[in-house]
């Protein structure tokens, strides 16, 4: 099985290939922070194996999919944040930047600007959440 691509940036990443300010790791994740943050927090949870997007996902990627999104509330406690004012999503192709699966977590919304707010709209052809795509898992089994 594919679990790292030579020329994704994220692999990259997760494999201390290239620079990133990682603020939390674990066996199947990595956090870090996006490079051009879109509020002031804004991070990127990546699993460590190569996914290519929230569609890609299959049933038996259900337990890494709970550990994503589980890693949520690591990083809303590590960094102080209140979840009501963050807003996690992912990306649905083809409206992809990387292809290599991540969750967004961006607090808080209100410092979000109007292209942003745009860009990561919630349950939008392109900016989908968490239950969505849950939800799409369960449908595959
Ligand atoms: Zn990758
Ligand atoms: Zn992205």
């Amino acid at each position: 099985m594919e679990t790292h691509l030579e020329n994704c940036i994220f692999c990259k990443i997760i494999n201390n290939e290239a620079p990133s300010e990682k603020i939390y790791e674990d066996d199947y994740v990595t956090c870090i922070k996006d490079i051009n943050p879109a509020s002031t927090h804004h991070y990127l949870i990546l699993p460590k194996k190569h996914i290519r997007n929230a569609r890609e996902l299959k049933i038996e990627d259900a337990d890494l999919y709970a550990k994503i999104v589980s890693t949520v509330d690591i990083i809303l406690e590590q960094q102080g944040l209140d979840s009501e004012a963050t807003r996690t999503g992912f990306h649905w192709p083809p409206f992809n930047t990387v292809n290599h699966l991540h969750l967004h977590v961006i607090s808080p919304v209100e410092n979000m600007n109007f292209l942003k707010r745009i860009m990561f709209k919630p349950n939008s052809y392109w900016f989908v959440s968490t239950d969505y795509v849950g939800s799409q898992l369960q449908l595959c089994s």
